[in-house]
This record gives C-alpha cells, sequence and structure tokens, in this order.
C-alpha cells in the first residue's frame, strides 16, 4: 500500500524490558488504520476476522492468541472539561507527542528499508534503563488534558518499579483534583492494576501523597495516624493494612483476596475507643467495616455479586483465627469457623496470617506457633467432618414432614438446635442422632412425630 507503519508504545516498551507480555501489539499507519488492518488480514489468509470502529479511526484483529491494533496517526487537542480529545490525521511525530509517557512513546518502523528500527524522539530507552516515568511534553499539559495518565503514571510506577520523575510527581499533585473529570469505572480499572502488581502499598503512597487517594478512596485515608493518650499508643492502620496487603500480594495474586486485606481494617477509625486502664480498643470493626463493603464497592463501580459476598466475609471473619490461636484451639471452635467460612477458609487463613504485622518478635512467634496449631487443627476436623460447604443432615422438608407441620418458625428453630449440637460436639454429624434429636426438640415445642 505504500504506507509507513510503526509498532509504538506497550509492545515495544516491554519487548526492551524483556517483559513477557507481549499479547497486544499497537500499529499505527500513515494513513487509514482500518484499510491497512483488512489488507493485512488478506495477507494473512482471509478468514482472520478484522473488528473496526469507524468513528474511532481503529481497527483490531485476532491472529494466533495476538490481538493486532491498528490506528493512523493522529494529532490530538483537548477542551477543558473532557477527556476526549478532539482528533486530526498527524504525522508519526503527533503521534509519538500524545502519548502518556517517554517509555511509552517510542515506535519500531515496520517498513521495508527500516525494518526494526527505534524512533525514540524522547529518549524513552534512557529512562527505560533509568527506570524514571515521565511525560513527553509539559506535564501539567498532559496530566491537565487526560487526568487519567496520573493514575497510569502512578500504575506503570508500581507494576515495573519505576520512580516518577520529581517534576512529573509534583504535575500530579497540583493536577490531582483534576481526576473528578475521569469516570469511576476508568479510575478503578488503573487502581485494580496498581493492586494487582507485586508490591502494590507502592502505589498506595504514591496516590496519597499526590493527593490522589483521598479523592477516590476517602475512607482509606481516614486509617492515618497513631493517637496516643495516657502514653499508650495504637498502630497507624493505613501502613499496618499496606503491609498486610503486601503480605497477601507475596503468596497470592487473587485481586479480591487483595481487596479483603484493603478492607479488613477499614471500620477501625468508626469505633476506636480510649478504655481507662484497658487502652485502645476497636470492638466490632470486624462487623462493621463488613458492613461497609457494598458502599464502598458502589462507590469505586467495583462487582456488587459474588466477588463482593466473599469480600465481605473475609473481612467478617479476619479476626477469628487470631482468636482461635490466641486460646485453647477447642474442635468446636475450630468446627463452627469451618462451617461458617466454608471454601473461603484457606484464603481467610492467608488473610489472617499476613494480618500478624506486630513489630514485637515475641508476640509474632507465639502467634505463629498458636496458628500452626489452628492450621493442624482445621485439617483433622475438615477430615473427621468435612464441614465445608456441608449441610446439616436434616433438611426442613424431613422436620415439616415428620411433624405434619407447615412452613413456620418453628422448623427453622429445630433447624437450628441442630446445627448448633452438631457444631458444638454435643452429637455426632450423621442422621440418626440428628433425627433423634429432631424428635426431641419437636416434643419441646409440643409436636408430635406422625405414624407413616
Ligand atoms: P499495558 O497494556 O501493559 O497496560 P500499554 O502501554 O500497552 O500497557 P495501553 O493502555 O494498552 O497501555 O495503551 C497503549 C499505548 O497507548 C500506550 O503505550 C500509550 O502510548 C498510549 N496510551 C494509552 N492510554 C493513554 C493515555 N491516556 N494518554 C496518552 N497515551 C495513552
Ligand atoms: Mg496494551
Amino acid at each position: 500500500m505504500h504506507l509507513q507503519a510503526f509498532v509504538i508504545g506497550g509492545f515495544v516498551r516491554d519487548l526492551l524490558l524483556h517483559r513477557d507480555n507481549k499479547q497486544d501489539i499497537d500499529i499505527v499507519v500513515l494513513g487509514s488504520g482500518i484499510d491497512f488492518a483488512h489488507a493485512v488480514a488478506a495477507k494473512l489468509g482471509g478468514d482472520v476476522p478484522v473488528k473496526f470502529f469507524k468513528n474511532f479511526g481503529t481497527a483490531m484483529l485476532n491472529f494466533h492468541g495476538w490481538k493486532i491494533e491498528f490506528v493512523g496517526a493522529r494529532k490530538e487537542s483537548y477542551r477543558r472539561n473532557s477527556r476526549k480529545p478532539i482528533v486530526e490525521n498527524g504525522t508519526l511525530e503527533d503521534d509519538q507527542n500524545r502519548r502518556d509517557f517517554t517509555i511509552n512513546a517510542m515506535a519500531l518502523d515496520l517498513t521495508e528499508q527500516k525494518y526494526g528500527q527505534l524512533v525514540d524522539p524522547f529518549n524513552g530507552i534512557r529512562d527505560l534503563k533509568d527506570k524514571i516515568i515521565r511525560t513527553p511534553l509539559d506535564a501539567d499539559i498532559t496530566f491537565s488534558d487526560d487526568p487519567l495518565r496520573m493514575m497510569r503514571a502512578i500504575r506503570f510506577a508500581t507494576q515495573l518499579n519505576f520512580t516518577i520523575e520529581q517534576s512529573c510527581f509534583e504535575a500530579i499533585r497540583r493536577n490531582a483534583e483534576r481526576i473528578s473529570i475521569v469516570s469511576k469505572e476508568r479510575v478503578s480499572d488503573e487502581f485494580n492494576l496498581i493492586i494487582q502488581s507485586a508490591m502494590p502499598s507502592k502505589g498506595f503512597k504514591m496516590l496519597d501523597e499526590t493527593g490522589i487517594l483521598k479523592l477516590i478512596f476517602p475512607e482509606f485515608c481516614e486509617l492515618k495516624g497513631a493517637e496516643i493518650i495516657d502514653g499508650k499508643g495504637h498502630k497507624d492502620n493505613f501502613y499496618h493494612t499496606l503491609a498486610v496487603l503486601d503480605n497477601v500480594a507475596l503468596v497470592s495474586d487473587n485481586l479480591w483476596l487483595r481487596w479483603a486485606a484493603i478492607l479488613h481494617d477499614i471500620a477501625k477509625p468508626l469505633t476506636k475507643k480510649f478504655i481507662q486502664g484497658t487502652g485502645w480498643t476497636f470492638h466490632a470493626h470486624e462487623f462493621k467495616g463488613a458492613k461497609m463493603v457494598p458502599h464502598i464497592f458502589r462507590n469505586l463501580k467495583l462487582p456488587l455479586n459474588e466477588k463482593m459476598k466473599y469480600v465481605e466475609k473475609l473481612v467478617l471473619l479476619h479476626l477469628r483465627p487470631i482468636v482461635l490461636a490466641g486460646d485453647v484451639v477447642t474442635d468446636s471452635a475450630v468446627r463452627r469457623l469451618l462451617f461458617e467460612a466454608g471454601d473461603d477458609i484457606d484464603d481467610l487463613m492467608l488473610l489472617c496470617n499476613a494480618d500478624i504485622t506486630s513489630k514485637n518478635p515475641d508476640k509474632v512467634k507465639r502467634f505463629m506457633a498458636n496458628f500452626i496449631i489452628v492450621r493442624q487443627k482445621l485439617q483433622e476436623i475438615e477430615e473427621k467432618d468435612q464441614l465445608r460447604n456441608w449441610q446439616p443432615p436434616i433438611t426442613g422438608e424431613v422436620i415439616m414432614q415428620t411433624f405434619g407441620i407447615p412452613p413456620s418458625k418453628s422448623v427453622g428453630i429445630i433447624k437450628d438446635a441442630i446445627t448448633e449440637a452438631i457444631l458444638e460436639g454435643a452429637i455426632p454429624n450423621d442422621y440418626e442422632a440428628a433425627y433423634r434429636l429432631m424428635i426431641a426438640e419437636g416434643e419441646k415445642l409440643g409436636f408430635i412425630k406422625r405414624d407413616t
């Protein structure tokens, strides 16, 4: 087609970093990206479908697991109240100028004579070596034009373990308020990428120092600070939570377990009290915290589905294994925990382990030792009683049929009594024993077994 084309952006960056993140390729064409994509698809053998978006002038095709995107080189200009630019055709240079960071603006020439040549007008390669995030043009304009780039700067710095160049960082601080023109969904997408990095605390600290954190997630900033009364202080829950989050990140990639870590102490500021003679307490912060989860998820446009339920549950139960470990570990307490946590017991134990962050090594040692006992007990009892996803052996149906009663509160009372007795270990976990107890409990309520 006698057109010039270049690979540009993330693919080039990751290639030079030897990062195995190369499933997406962005190609910029000096001409029509859509026409070019169709020509490429034809050359690749005809049965490669091209998806294209006329309004945006972009086209996409999938080839052997590669996602290849084509776009014409463009020049962008912005209005004050929108992050959507006015777009016109441009040169490669225009297209590189509109990129967010020097390390994301490098291009590789695809024309035959110059195949593979690096086009790097902002010395991105030096910034890659020095591990620096900086904007190609004036940082204040770049961030004000599209404030999502502030989140992206922090996201790349966290993911790649880079530093944001000083004046660029200050520009983010100056423009932090502009984040308000970005949709919450886009903010959360970047936030989740920060959370999924190897050491998420790094990103949280940058979000905090730039002033973005209190704009997008004020509840988290409330965790900050350690008060002292009568010479007694408490942990700074902001830094404690970040330590727990990093600990979880070391052992699991599960984004929602990471969210449980972020939120496990979220209600501490609300429940904090100093009691003479006792010291600081955060009574029922796990209950209040679990109740705050839906509100926070809604605000951040996170999914209001079973993922949220999972986070609520872990926040609610996060103290339970620790409480167990601090005490004599009874079978019934372990059984109860298994019943309540169900399949999420392993994640709960990961969270709890990560939560042990005391600076006092003796305290940590003692907890860890007891924690091992809790783990062993959990395993023993799970093998014996199989309480994960457990249902009591007697159903409501059986109770109603046995006594010839309709659905009612009484059915629930009898069922709960059976569940309690099994969890407490008062009766074994089998049908016979549960049946006998059902008869006894029914009689207490004045029901008699029907003849069948
Ligand atoms: P990754 O896909 O690994 O997250 P990436 O650099 O490929 O990283 P994308 O969001 O896929 O990021 O964007 C592709 C390229 O488009 C970037 O490398 C950058 O050059 C450019 N880009 C993306 N978003 C913006 C933006 N908001 N402002 C300016 N340029 C952007
Ligand atoms: Mg990409």
